[in-house]
C-alpha cells in the first residue's frame, strides 16, 4: 500500500463515529497477524480488544496509533482517514493518547512536567487539573521512581489525556499491578474517561477486566475479530464455540438440535443455534441440583471458593466431568448421587 501525508476527511464519515477500521490486514515477514479486521467505535465509547497472547491485539492498537503500517485497509479517526491507500497521517497528528503497560514516563522529569510534556505550550492550570483528576495533586513535584506502580500508571494516564486526545489507547495498562490495585485503578480510569467523554480502546487478555471496563468487547482470536458486542451479549450469545470458550468457562455437551430444542444427556434443552448434530455450551452457573428428583449424576468433587462452591459432576452417559457453581451456603457432599438440570436457555454450534 502506498501511503502519503494528507489531512483528508472521509466524505462519508459517520458523525457519531470516533474510530472506523475497515478490512485491515497485517503480516510480519509474510506471517499473517491480522486478517480483514473491521471495527467501528462510537464517540465516548469504552471498548476492549480481548484475546489471548499473540492474537494480534497490540498490533491492531499500534496500527490505530500509527506506530505500525497496515498492509491493507483503512483507519479513520473522528471522520478523518489516517491510514489507507495513498494516505498516511503520522502518529503525532492523529489526536491519539497512549498508555502502555510499562508507563513509559520520563524518569528525569517530575510528575507535573511529565504531564505537561505533551502540551504545545506551558499550561500549569491544565496540568494541575489533570493531576487532580487522577488523584495526584500532592505528588506534582515527585519523580516517577518516588511513586508507586498505581501512581505511576495514573500519571501516565494524566499525561496521555493532557492534550485532550479524541481517542485514548490503553495497552494492558493494569497488568503490572496487584489484583486489588488493578481493580481500583480500572474503575478510576473508567470514571475519568467517562467524565471526559474520551473514546477509549483497552487491550487486555483478561476477560474480567474487559467485561468490567468496556461498553463493548471485541474478541480477537488468531488475528480476526470474531465478535464485537456488549459483555452480557458476548457471554450469553457467543457467536462461536471458540468465543464461548474464551469469554468464560464452558461445559460442552453433544446434542441433536431441532429449532429451539436440543436433545442432550441432560434432557431436552431450549436455546438457540443451528439444527442437526451440535455442540452445546452450558455455563457452570446454568447447572443446578434439583432436590428430590431421581438422580442422574454423581458429585465427583466439591470445593469451597468463598461466596460460591465449585462442583465437578459426573453425569450418567457423559464421559467428561462438568463444572458447576452454587452458593457456598448450599449443601453438597462428594460422592453424593444428585439430579442435575440445566436451568437456563443455552447456545449450540454445529459439530465440526
Ligand atoms: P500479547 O498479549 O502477548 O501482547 P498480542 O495479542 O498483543 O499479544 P501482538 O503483540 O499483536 O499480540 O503480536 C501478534 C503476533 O505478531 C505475534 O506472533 C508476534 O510475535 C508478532 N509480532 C508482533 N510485532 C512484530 C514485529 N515487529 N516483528 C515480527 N513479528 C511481530
Amino acid at each position: 500500500m502506498t501511503l502519503r501525508r494528507t489531512e483528508a476527511h472521509a466524505s462519508n464519515a459517520n458523525e457519531t463515529e470516533a474510530l472506523h477500521i475497515a478490512a485491515v490486514d497485517k503480516a510480519f515477514a509474510r506471517l499473517g497477524v491480522l486478517f480483514d479486521v473491521h471495527l467501528q467505535v462510537s464517540r465516548g465509547e469504552r471498548v476492549a480488544l480481548l484475546g489471548p497472547s499473540g492474537c494480534g491485539k497490540t498490533t491492531l492498537l499500534r496500527i490505530i496509533a500509527g506506530l505500525e503500517h497496515a498492509d491493507a485497509g483503512v483507519v479513520r479517526i473522528d471522520g478523518r482517514i489516517v491510514a489507507g491507500p495513498d494516505v498516511w497521517v503520522p502518529p503525532e497528528q492523529r489526536g491519539v493518547g497512549l498508555v502502555f503497560q510499562d508507563y513509559a514516563l520520563f524518569p528525569h522529569l517530575n510528575a507535573a512536567t511529565n504531564v505537561g510534556f505533551g502540551l504545545s505550550k506551558p499550561a500549569p492550570t491544565r496540568v494541575a487539573e489533570l493531576l487532580a483528576l487522577v488523584g495526584l495533586s500532592d505528588k506534582a513535584e515527585q519523580f516517577p521512581h518516588e511513586l508507586s506502580g498505581g501512581q505511576q500508571q495514573r500519571l501516565a494516564l494524566a499525561r496521555a489525556l493532557a492534550p485532550s486526545p479524541s481517542l485514548l489507547l490503553l495497552d494492558e495498562p493494569f497488568s503490572n499491578l496487584d489484583v486489588k490495585l488493578r481493580h481500583a485503578l480500572r474503575t478510576q480510569v473508567a470514571d475519568v474517561v467517562t467524565a471526559l467523554q474520551t473514546t477509549t480502546v483497552l487491550v487486555t487478555h483478561d476477560q474480567q477486566e474487559a467485561f468490567l471496563f468496556a461498553d463493548r468487547v471485541a474478541v480477537v482470536l488468531k488475528g480476526r475479530v470474531c465478535q464485537f458486542a456488549p459483555p452480557r451479549e458476548l457471554y450469553t450469545q457467543p457467536a462461536s464455540l471458540e468465543v464461548a470458550r474464551f469469554v468464560g468457562e464452558a461445559n460442552v455437551l453433544s446434542g441433536d438440535a431441532d429449532g429451539q430444542r436440543c436433545e442432550t444427556a441432560l434432557g431436552t434443552l431450549t436455546g438457540r443455534g443451528d439444527s442437526g448434530r451440535v455442540q452445546v455450551v452450558v455455563r457452570p452457573e446454568q447447572l443446578r441440583i434439583v432436590d428430590g428428583a431421581s438422580p442422574n449424576a454423581t458429585l465427583a468433587r466439591v470445593q469451597f471458593a468463598g461466596t460460591q462452591s465449585r462442583l465437578l459432576v459426573r453425569v450418567d452417559g457423559i464421559e467428561q466431568q462438568l463444572a458447576m457453581t452454587q452458593p457456598a451456603t448450599a449443601s453438597a457432599t462428594s460422592g453424593a448421587r444428585v439430579c442435575i438440570e440445566v436451568s437456563d436457555t443455552v447456545s449450540w454450534f454445529p459439530h465440526p
